[in-house]
């Protein structure tokens, strides 16, 4: 059988590419040095794209693909795609859900753990030989704290259902009220007023742009904690890093940012945040799952069959 021709907008592992090239002829748009000329050549013979969840296919490159049929994203986000524009024009998208929910909630409550209990400090601490000079300085307790989810979905369920392990109370603001136990709070201001820690976990784009503003961070408070594990365009990354310096908020526990891989040195200089480099995801067992959903969801459409996991 004739193989189609892809577009690949993203650096991708070895164990995705490898049955992606037996299936594809596959067109490195991201190494590509001279894009245009790329497209020149191939645009119009391109049916499907595969794309991370972080990066973009802009309306701009999807209309330079007359042939384009499917988007395939490496992620469960996928906010870099314009959704609306490919329900209208027919283009059918997926993602790769669920497979990576655990993985996500292990790092969330990592990062609350590192936090909240200066774990990180504590090993640079030891490592600096500072021991013998004295006892590591206390840390705060988990028990009793109130966590306050932005976006109860699979990961903030998943990140809620371990946080209550640690014996923390959960609370959560979202677009409605779900039928769960924990506590909704329609203001996110207000949730943030409660809450011991702020953890993010809905999806980026446009509609949740700088939800966590420099008013979201001021009513979190010197008691409260920032965590996100969602997108860093959700979160005003200036305003962080003033709330930060000033002691606004106590800490902030991050695995993703506004311009990654770039992070600003400011923030990089703030000892009361753990920065992580976008790794919640990252395990052999979840990368490997969820290539097997990117590779499943071509397979399926250009056989004709239903889409593993369907946006649109
Ligand atoms: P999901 O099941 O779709 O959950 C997203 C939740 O966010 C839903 O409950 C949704 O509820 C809520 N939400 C949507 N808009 C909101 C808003 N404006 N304010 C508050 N809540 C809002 O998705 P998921 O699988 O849990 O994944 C969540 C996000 O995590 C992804 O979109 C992705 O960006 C991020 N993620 C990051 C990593 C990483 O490596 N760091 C890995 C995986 C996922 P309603 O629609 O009912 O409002």
């Amino acid at each position: 059988m004739e193989k189609t021709p892809v577009l690949v907008l993203a650096p991708l592992p070895d164990f995705l590419m490898e049955p992606l090239r037996a299936a594809h002829v596959c067109h490195d748009y991201f190494h590509a040095e001279d894009k245009d000329a790329l497209l020149a050549n191939v645009g119009a013979h391109i049916r499907g794209i595969v794309m991370a969840g972080h990066s973009m296919s802009p309306v701009a490159l999807l209309e330079k693909l007359p042939k384009l049929e499917i988007i395939s994203v490496f992620g469960v986000g996928y906010d870099g795609v314009p959704v609306d524009w490919c329900r209208a024009h027919g283009i059918r998208v997926t993602n790769t859900p669920d497979v990576l929910t655990e993985d996500v909630a292990d790092t969330a409550s990592a990062l609350v753990l590192m936090t909240s209990r200066r774990l990180i400090s504590a090993n640079r601490y030891l490592h600096a030989g500072s021991w013998t000079q004295g006892p590591f300085p206390l840390a705060h307790a988990l028990r009793g704290k109130l966590a306050g989810i932005v976006g109860l979905g699979r990961i903030g369920k998943a990140i809620a259902q371990r946080l209550e392990a640690h014996g923390m109370r959960v609370a959560y603001h979202g677009r409605a009220r779900q039928e769960v136990s924990w506590e909704y709070f329609e203001s996110l201001i207000e949730l943030a007023k409660t809450a011991d820690f702020l953890i993010v976990a809905c999806p980026g784009g446009a509609g949740t742009k700088h939800l966590i503003n420099a008013q979201v961070l001021e009513a979190l408070g010197a008691k409260g904690t920032l965590i996100n594990i969602a997108r860093g365009s959700v979160v005003d990354e200036m305003a962080l890093i003033a709330a930060l310096q000033s002691g606004t908020i106590r800490g902030a526990g991050l695995d993703v940012f506004e311009n990654e891989p770039l992070v600003p040195q400011a923030l990089m200089q703030c000892e009361n945040a753990v920065l992580l480099p976008h790794l919640s995801s990252g395990t052999h067992e979840t990368r490997r799952a969820m290539a097997g959903l990117v590779v499943g969801n071509l397979a399926a459409y250009f056989d004709g069959k239903t889409l593993l996991t369907p946006v649109c």
